[in-house]
């Protein structure tokens, strides 16, 4: 009778591990694989910096022993902030700002300050458009906090998810309530751009990181000031490339017959449409370049974020 217990409880348990597999493939901003990519690039950069700027020396080791001994934890905990949003109904809102539902570009109409925009919009509305640049902004001075601290279990988190946030603001579709393609008749866009194309180039070996020209690109930044500032750059710059997306993705279909286009799969009660590989040919002469320079540019930012953070722990001392 046991035996007959465990082994339902072994299939209960396998079922339920197939279908958590089965949802995790649907849900990847930046795909799993691009987030990964973008964090290890970053740490690279790093464990390759001599000196930056200001940054006294014993600092800056003190960072590249750390990012090297974690590194595989922290390319590993970068999709995390993705992983827990099924639990907490609330994270959700960290992962995108629909800029485009405050006025025209440069989005003024929204007070960058966060405190003074919940004033204004009321926080249901600013929170349902999205948290995203100053969840950045946050995300860096809990960083600089927890190396203050020297907490390690905490410096891993925020190391992690700092990463997770500066990769999605430097999507595209993560900064406009056309998010999916929804308003334009192009459903399904965003993971097509972010999960498959990114496969499609990464399988073609079309993504090549050049760490010594992105380092000199590094060095030449500098500890950033204002960080809700420099996130809402990231943001407005991703903004310009919405419709370059969106464009290749008209482009691709105008030359591919219907039925060329892609495959219908039914899987866990759902609908998939799977997009063909000369789909993702065209819109890869298209966007390989778009792709590579935000994910190089995320990889940057990123990096600098960690040297700021690095640089402002000494002043919770
Ligand atoms: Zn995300």
């Amino acid at each position: 009778m046991n035996k007959i217990k465990n082994l339902f409880r072994f299939l209960f348990l396998l079922a339920f591990l197939v279908l958590l597999i089965l949802r995790l493939e649907d849900a990847q901003p930046w795909g799993f694989e691009g987030h990964k990519k973008i964090t290890e690039v970053a740490i690279d950069l790093i464990l390759n910096l001599d000196k930056f700027n200001k940054i006294e020396q014993s600092k800056l080791d003190f960072l590249k022993k750390f990012l090297s001994e974690n590194k595989n934890i922290i390319i590993e905990r970068c999709i995390e902030p993705d992983m827990v949003r099924s639990e907490d109904k609330d994270e959700q809102y960290n992962h995108f700002i629909d800029i485009d539902r405050y006025g025209a570009y440069p989005f003024n109409e929204l007070p960058r300050d966060k405190k003074v925009a919940i004033e204004k919009f009321g926080f249901e509305t600013v929170q349902k458009n999205g948290f995203l640049p100053w969840r950045i902004s946050d995300f860096t001075d809990s960083l600089a906090y927890s190396i203050s601290k020297d907490d390690k279990e905490k410096m891993l988190k925020y190391f992690s998810w700092l990463a997770h946030y500066v990769e999605d603001a430097h999507q595209p579709l993560h900064v406009t309530e056309n998010y999916d393609g929804q308003l334009t008749n192009q459903p399904g866009i965003h993971s097509r751009f972010e999960t498959e194309l990114v496969k499609y180039l990464m399988r073609n070996d079309e993504l090549k990181f050049d760490i010594k020209r992105l380092k000199n690109e590094l060095q030449r930044n500098s500890i950033v000031g204002d960080r809700v500032n420099f996130a809402f750059g990231i943001v407005l710059e991703s903004y310009k490339f919405i419709n370059d997306i969106l464009n290749a993705d008209n482009y691709a279909k105008s030359l591919i017959p219907p039925e060329k286009l892609y495959r219908v799969e039914k899987r866990d009660g759902r609908t998939r449409y799977i997009y063909s590989e000369e789909y993702y040919s065209i819109m890869a002469g298209k966007l390989k370049d778009l792709v590579y320079d935000r994910m190089t540019r995320a990889s940057i930012r990123l990096a600098t974020l960690w040297l700021t953070a690095l640089a402002e722990s000494s002043n919770y001392k």
